[in-house]
C-alpha cells in the first residue's frame, strides 16, 4: 500500500451528525475531500443543503438527513435512510452536541433531558441502529466526539461527555465481534458557535489559553483532520481509545 492510500477514503460511506455547523461541517467536508460519500444529519435543513451542494462539487455523493438526535425514537429510522441513500455505511461520526448545565447551580429537568439525550442518548441510539450496517461493511468505524470537559468535572455537560467516552470503550470491545472499531475524540477549545461565549470574555479566554501548551484554540478543520485519519486504513489498529486533541491542556484544570 502506498502511503497516500493509507488515508484514502474512496468508496467509504460516512454518516455525520451535527453536520450543519462547526466541527461536524468540517468533518463532513474533510471526509468527502478524502474520497468518502456522506450523509449529513442535523436539524437545520437549509445549512445541510448548502453543504451538500459544496460536497457534490467535489464529485462526491451527499445526502441531506433532517434529524433531531434528542428525539431518540427517530434516530434508528434516520440511520436506515442514510444507509439506503449511500448504499450502506462504513463510518459513523456522532458529533451532534449541545452545551448546557456546565455547573450544578441551576438544575432543570427539561434542560437535563436536552443535554443528556442529545450528547449521550443520541450517540447510544445511533451506534445501536448503525451496528448492522457497519457489521456488513469492511473495516468499519464509529467515531464519537466527546470532550476534555469529561475529565474536568464540568457539570452535566462534562458528565454527558464522560458517558460518551465510557460507552466508546465498552463498545470497542462488544462491537469487535462485528469488526467495528470504536474511538472517541476529546477536543479542547475549538472555534465554533458553541464556544463564542468564551471568546467574548477576554479574561476567561486568556486564562484558558495561558493553561494551554499551544496557546491558542483549535480550528474545526484540525479536529476534522483527526477524524479523517481515524476513518482511514492508517488507523486500523486504533480502537477503544479516547484521543485528546486539546493543544496540551489535558493536565490543567482551568476551563
Ligand atoms: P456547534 O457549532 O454548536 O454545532 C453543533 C452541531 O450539532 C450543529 O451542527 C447542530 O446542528 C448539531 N446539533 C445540536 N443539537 C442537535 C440535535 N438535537 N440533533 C441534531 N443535531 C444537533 O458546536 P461544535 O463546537 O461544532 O460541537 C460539535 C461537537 O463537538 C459537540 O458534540 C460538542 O460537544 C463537541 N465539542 C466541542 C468543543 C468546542 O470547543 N467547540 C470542545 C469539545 C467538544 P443543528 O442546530 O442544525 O441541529
Amino acid at each position: 500500500m502506498k502511503s497516500n492510500d493509507l488515508f484514502d477514503l474512496s468508496g467509504r460511506r460516512a454518516l455525520i451528525t451535527g453536520a450543519s455547523r462547526g466541527i461536524g461541517r468540517a468533518i463532513a467536508f474533510g471526509l468527502a475531500s478524502a474520497g468518502a460519500d456522506v450523509a449529513l444529519a442535523a436539524r437545520d435543513k437549509e445549512r445541510l443543503a448548502e453543504l451538500a451542494v459544496a460536497i457534490r462539487g467535489l464529485g462526491k455523493n451527499a445526502c441531506v438527513l433532517p434529524l433531531d438526535v434528542s428525539k431518540l425514537d427517530t434516530v434508528g429510522p434516520a440511520i436506515d435512510m442514510a444507509a439506503a441513500g449511500l448504499g450502506g455505511l462504513d463510518v459513523l461520526v456522532n458529533n451532534a452536541g449541545v452545551n448546557g448545565l456546565g455547573g450544578f447551580d441551576v438544575m432543570d429537568a427539561p434542560e437535563f433531558d436536552r443535554v443528556m439525550d442529545t450528547n449521550f442518548g443520541g450517540v447510544l441510539f445511533a451506534c445501536e441502529a448503525a451496528r448492522p450496517y457497519l457489521a456488513d461493511a469492511e473495516n468499519s468505524v464509529i467515531i464519537n466526539i466527546g470532550s476534555i470537559a469529561a475529565t474536568k468535572g464540568v457539570g452535566v455537560y462534562g458528565a454527558s461527555k464522560a458517558a460518551v467516552h465510557s460507552l466508546t470503550r465498552g463498545m470497542s470491545r462488544d462491537f469487535a465481534v462485528d469488526g467495528i472499531r470504536c474511538v472517541a475524540l476529546a477536543p479542547g477549545q475549538v472555534e465554533t458557535d458553541m464556544t463564542a461565549h468564551v471568546r467574548a470574555d477576554p479574561e476567561r479566554l486568556q486564562l484558558m489559553l495561558s493553561h494551554t501548551a499551544r496557546g491558542r484554540v483549535a480550528t474545526p478543520e484540525e479536529i476534522a483532520a483527526t477524524v479523517v485519519y481515524l476513518a482511514s486504513p492508517a488507523a486500523d489498529f486504533v480502537s477503544g481509545a479516547v484521543l485528546a486533541i486539546d493543544g496540551g491542556r489535558d493536565f490543567f484544570s482551568v476551563q
